[in-house]
C-alpha cells in the first residue's frame, strides 16, 4: 500500500506533480496542495 509523503497515511491511490517534488501525496494532501498554489495570487 503506498503511504502518503505528507500525513504518512496508507492510501490505495498517491499522486505526484512538479508541485509535490516528485513525493507521493494522497488524494486530500494533493489537493489541499493544489487549492494553496491557487490561491497564491
Ligand atoms: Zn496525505
Ligand atoms: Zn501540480
Amino acid at each position: 500500500m503506498p503511504v502518503c509523503k505528507k500525513c504518512e497515511s496508507d492510501v490505495s491511490k498517491v499522486y505526484d506533480c512538479e508541485h509535490t517534488d516528485d513525493q507521493e501525496y494522497c488524494k486530500e494532501c494533493y489537493t489541499e496542495l493544489h487549492y494553496y498554489l491557487t490561491e497564491k495570487e
